[in-house]
């Protein structure tokens, strides 16, 4: 349901809410739309209205109104998705948690932060390290990303192979439901096994089941030393070596393994590219591997004592260390500047998971299907290979860009079918992915995620759409 078809129409949503909260917290569609829609996108907002509450007690009594009168909202961070996730149309009211910017509380004993929905994640990564302590969570639109989007959406990132996705970070919730009904599940201790676990339900929901406001988060000790490399090899079954050899001789320091394909590194290290490339641009694969310690007398040796193994067994073509933060940072860069896929045309990015063991052959014919279907095209391949998750980037012409883009699809997502692979291991289904959701996913998987939605949102007023039709 929607404004035009319930009893209210945009002018008297505009009107209604401004009742509600302060009537500055309430933008009308023309303010609205003066708003960009995304971090990454170059168009703006459209919404019948914009509420900006400042408290779990406003968006409750936003959420109240919208489910008496059936208006469909949508719930947005910072805006930093890649699957239209928090896309809203023109009979929709936008809850913005923008204004929901404290944090709360950091405990340092029980290394725990207490913060509201719309702390920015590096607002909270340098407050933790005010502390000597960490929150682990890291990607690249750290700046603007939301803590409640990060858990709505289960951000993954950089540092999941030591940490976890967001969902391993996230200890308590509060949530408010579609009718209002706030859910108040703040739970500080790591382990709580006490029935079901409610916040997980909501962690990854994509705000379809509820709107998250408040976080208990876990903290992790600061590390106090990293060591990189950064390393050429000639075969894809020496990359997946070197990531059991490093693993199990780091003892557990392992904090990053980003692959990049040949074709990916020579595109991060060639003009217009600023980086220069650490070591020669003719292996068939790269990685740099990052370990994070706590022994700065010890740490550096047994990064090189455990390449130097690698070396020895024959798994690396090439390899250099960082022997500076200023190195570690150039490193990061090349990884970090995906945004030269964009030069020449327009790419069409994915993020899927596959087992290591299929990843070889699933890329080879990948490259195969897509030279056989398409004239014109670029495949670049990276990610973070140490989760199962690549991210592959296919660079069509722009003016083909709508044409091929399910052709393109088809390509990448249907021979993942077979192994259960994922459509989406980290960024999300919003509405980019929904049609491809049954390749990772059973029937009966899929209807139980419409029962849950049926459960908590009956009228279906909560992001609409999403995930799931
Ligand atoms: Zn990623």
């Amino acid at each position: 349901m929607n404004v035009s078809d319930g009893n209210a129409a945009a002018g008297n949503v505009v009107a209604a809410l401004r009742t509600l909260l302060d009537p500055a917290a309430v933008l009308d569609a023309a303010e609205t739309a003066t708003r960009p829609a995304g971090i990454w996108r170059g168009d703006t907002l459209q919404a019948a209205a914009l509420v900006r509450p400042r408290s779990t007690e406003e968006v409750a009594a936003v959420l109240r109104w919208c489910h008496q009168n059936a208006v469909t909202v949508v719930p947005q961070g910072g805006l930093t998705g890649l699957v239209h996730g928090a896309d809203a149309g023109p009979d929709q009211v936008i809850l913005s948690l923008e204004r929901l910017r404290t944090i709360e509380d950091i405990n340092p004993q029980q290394r725990t932060a207490t913060v509201q929905a719309g702390v920015v994640l590096q607002t909270l990564q340098e407050a933790a390290e005010a502390h000597q302590l960490m929150f682990p969570l890291d990607l690249g639109a750290r700046g603007s990303a939301t803590l409640g989007g990060a858990a709505a959406t289960n951000a993954g990132g950089n540092r999941v192979i030591r940490y976890g996705m967001m969902r391993d970070m996230v200890l308590g919730l509060e949530v408010v439901l579609a009718d209002g009904t706030v859910v108040s599940a703040l739970n500080p201790l790591l382990k709580n096994n006490t029935g079901y676990d409610l916040k997980q339900l909501f962690i990854g929901s994509e705000g379809t089941l509820g709107i998250i406001t408040r976080l208990v988060l876990r903290l992790r000790e600061q590390p106090q030393t990293h060591a990189m490399a950064f390393v050429g090899l000639d075969s894809f079954s020496h990359v997946s070596q070197f990531l059991r050899h490093m693993d199990r001789s780091l003892g557990g320091t392992l904090s990053a393994f980003e692959v990049m394909w040949q074709d990916f590194y020579a595109l991060v290290t060639s003009p217009p590219a600023a980086g220069k490339p650490p070591i020669p641009q003719d292996y068939p694969f790269y990685v740099l591997v990052e370990s994070q310690g706590a022994d700065p007398e010890l740490d550096p040796a047994r990064f090189e004592r455990c390449l130097a193994g690698a070396w020895e067994a024959g798994l690396l073509a090439d390899a250099v260390i960082a022997k500076s933060e200023a190195d570690c940072q150039a490193f990061w860069a090349l990884r970090d500047d995906v945004g030269q896929v964009l030069n020449g045309g327009a790419p069409i990015i994915f993020d899927i998971s596959l087992p290591i063991t299929e990843m070889e052959q699933y890329t080879r014919a990948l490259a195969t299907s897509l030279a056989a279907q398409l004239e014109q095209h670029r495949l670049w391949i990276f990610g973070h290979l140490g989760d199962g998750n690549l991210h592959l980037s296919v660079q069509v012409p722009l003016a083909d860009y709508e044409r091929l883009r399910p052709v393109v699809e088809q390509a990448v997502y249907q021979p993942l079918a077979p192994f259960r692979g994922s459509v989406s291991a980290e960024h999300g289904i919003g509405l980019e992915k929904k049609p491809y959701l049954g390749i990772s996913r059973s029937e009966t998987e899929l209807a139980l995620m419409r029962t849950l939605k049926q459960a908590l949102d009956p009228q279906g007023i909560l992001n609409p759409g999403k995930i799931l039709s």
